[in-house]
């Protein structure tokens, strides 16, 4: 069987193009947020939150 989605990949920061960063909270909580997200910038970039790493990406990928 090989139904395995292709690996995603999450887009540059929409909005200063800066790499994206996932991130974890517990077992299921994932997203994607700005490497200059708030503190490490000020960039405000964050995407929804997922159960997983790909629905993290596909919701950061969203993101215009
Ligand atoms: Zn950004």
């Amino acid at each position: 069987m090989s139904d395995q989605v292709p690996t995603l990949k999450a887009q540059p920061c929409p909005k200063c193009g800066a790499p994206a960063e996932p991130q974890k909270a517990g077992s299921n909580r994932f997203w994607v947020q700005c490497s200059k997200f708030g503190r490490q910038g000020n960039c405000s970039a964050i995407g929804q939150q997922g159960s997983n790493k790909k629905e993290a990406i596909i919701e950061w990928n969203k993101l215009r």
